[in-house]
């Protein structure tokens, strides 16, 4: 009953599958076609584009429709690998996610790609970066808004700042914050990469915000669809489902976040009291309202998940795109921990909608299995 991994992907919000169904029965047409219908479709494609762009704060020549953040990223490196000198480097920070350090790394190569450190607190301090720079000077920095794993949130604007006085081009993959928190401000940044399944929107599609409407650097060839920038024919339902999602929860009083904050460090404060010796990861940071990422001080992470499956709560050790590897925290490892502490991590991330009851069933439920995983795994 209690899902508890809205970080890894969350459930479809009912304005985005009315979205989705309506642009399905009156816009299936091809875009690109020349009939009627198919000029309606294009027009509410570009329509969604607007809705978006306003929404982040950007005119709407910048937005990329990709189908998810993995593409967007891949997108961006491919297209400065191709663009840039070859000498040129970039600079990541140390706690990205795959598909920023893997797509970085493959489209550039190893030794082009600059990781900047984090502090104890699991964030990118601006003079550290603004030292990378000056020593390194990189033609882009990337930097994750918010930590899909830790939910730790980066300064990302002091972070822009830098760049912005140094020269350098800004990018953060912003998967984990929209939706979650206030969007309209990310559009300073010269890219920008989102995702809709990560905020009540369908799999499968997502953007990337381009620094100049006339930049065009296609990862997929063979069409001349979103103006030349990736060809295949567009996903008009997905893509109105997304907007319509991410409008939908752009309306959440700010209220709401700071009550689930609450929630959150509640079940802390009780878990940290039935489990001495937990730890939190970036506790002391600013982090996402939603998540949890605590090392327990005992038993490997994959024992507590599958007793709470059991129990009916969905959790995580660490991040989806890294499960059934025990143990491969980036941020854990980046912070410095053991190799027996990774094996312990357990990540807790909720949604809108969990209440201060599910809260209080998973804490019991904790507290269950941590007897059950005492007493040497027996079912008590
Ligand atoms: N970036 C971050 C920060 C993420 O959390 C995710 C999803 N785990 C992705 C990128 C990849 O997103 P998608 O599934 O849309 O490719």
């Amino acid at each position: 009953p209690a899902y508890f991994d809205h970080n890894a992907t969350t459930p479809l919000h009912p304005a985005a599958r009315q979205a989705w169904l309506q642009a399905s029965e009156h816009h299936w047409h091809n875009a690109s076609s020349l009939y009627r219908e198919a000029g309606l479709t294009s027009q509410a494609l570009e329509a969604a584009r607007e809705q978006l762009a306003d929404l982040i704060g950007v005119e709407p020549e910048r937005v990329l429709f990709t189908s998810g953040a993995s593409e967007a990223n891949n997108t961006l490196f491919s297209g400065l690998a191709r663009c840039l000198p070859p000498d040129a480097c970039v600079a990541i920070s140390a706690i990205e996610h795959p598909s920023v350090r893997e797509a970085a790394r493959a489209w550039l190569g190893r030794g082009r790609v600059i990781e900047i450190p984090v502090d104890a607190h699991g964030v990118v301090q601006p003079e550290a970066l603004a030292a990378i720079v000056q020593r390194e000077a990189p033609a882009l920095v990337s930097v994750i808004t918010a930590s899909n794993e830790s939910g730790v949130l980066q300064p990302w604007q002091a972070l822009r700042g830098v760049c912005r006085e140094a020269g350098v081009s800004f990018h953060t993959d912003a998967t984990q914050w929209l939706g979650k928190l206030a969007a309209e401000e990310l559009g300073t940044c010269a890219y920008l990469t989102g995702s809709a399944h990560k905020f009540g929107g369908p799999k499968g599609v997502g953007f990337l915000v381009m620094a100049h409407e006339e930049e065009s650097f296609p990862l997929l060839h063979g069409g001349p669809q979103e103006n030349n920038r990736r060809a295949g024919t567009e996903n008009y339902p997905a893509i109105a489902a997304m907007v319509a999602a991410l409008e939908a929860v752009s309306e959440q009083q700010p209220g709401a976040s700071v009550q689930q904050a609450g929630f959150r460090d509640a079940f802390l404060l009780q878990m940290k009291a039935a489990f001495p010796g937990l730890r939190v990861i970036s506790e002391e940071a600013p982090r996402l309202w939603n998540t949890a990422l605590m090392v327990m001080p005992r038993h490997d992470n994959l024992k507590w998940l599958t007793r709470l499956t059991r129990r009916g709560f969905a959790i995580s050790t660490g991040s989806a795109c890294s499960s059934g590897k025990e143990g491969s925290s980036v941020i854990v490892q980046a912070l410095g921990a053991s190799w027996e502490e990774l094996k312990r991590v357990v990540r807790i991330s909720s949604g809108w909608d969990t209440s201060a009851e599910d809260w209080q069933a998973l804490t019991e439920a904790f507290i269950e299995v941590g007897h059950e995983l005492d007493a040497g795994g027996r079912p008590q």
